[in-house]
């Protein structure tokens, strides 16, 4: 039998490059996309087409949204005091889940690693230490993974940090080794955050 060719071939070759999609995987899903191409197919790759277009990363923290700025961002209810730096938008998707948190964010879009030549200008580092010196931030809580880049990272930040005399503090145990904030359930993320220590 011949396999798939083609656009179909294509087709699977860029949902393998999704987390968690395999080849097989991938092989599986755009078979059922196909048998489903009215009811599914179709109006996913509207609604795929339209989002790329539509979504952008928030000036200010890096958030997703459909605007310059985020609606975390713009919400004057939040505390402009208190930036929680996250390693990526599902983290920050994680907290705000959670309820625990009522400032802002700070999505770095990664973390420091030398192996992989990812280096502070790679992230949003530079605009968080700028955002910090120019605003009236009291507190920059480092909600990273507890992973040796995550915590090459938070140490980095801390240092650049350090002349603004901002207080700097880290989400307390609680972040499994190796464990990303996104896989953690809301009871676990507020008590990490209530119990976070001095940096
Ligand atoms: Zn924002």
């Amino acid at each position: 039998m011949a396999g798939p060719q083609g656009e179909i071939e294509t087709l699977i070759g860029l949902m393998a490059r999704l987390p968690g999609l395999g080849p097989r995987s991938a092989r599986r899903a755009v078979l059922h996309l196909l048998k489903k191409r009215d009811l599914l197919m179709a109006p996913l790759a509207a609604a795929m087409a339209r989002t790329a277009a539509t979504t952008r990363d928030c000036a200010i923290c890096g958030n997703l949204g459909s605007d310059e700025l985020c609606g975390i961002c713009t919400d004057p209810k939040r505390s402009t005091g208190e930036i929680c730096v996250v390693e990526d938008v599902a983290d920050l998707w994680a907290l705000e889940q959670s309820g625990a948190f009522r400032g802002r964010y700070h999505v770095l879009g990664g973390t420091l690693s030398p192996l992989d030549a990812v280096g502070p200008d790679d992230l949003r580092i530079p605009d968080l230490v700028a955002r910090v010196i120019d605003t009236s931030t009291t507190e920059v809580i480092l909600a990273l993974p507890a992973t040796v880049d995550g915590q090459t990272t938070a140490h980095y930040l801390a240092d650049a940090l350090a002349p603004t005399g901002v207080a700097v503090s880290s989400l307390a145990q609680g972040v499994p080794v190796g464990g990303e904030l996104d896989y953690l359930d809301e009871g676990t993320i507020t008590a990490a955050l209530r119990a976070r220590r001095r940096f």
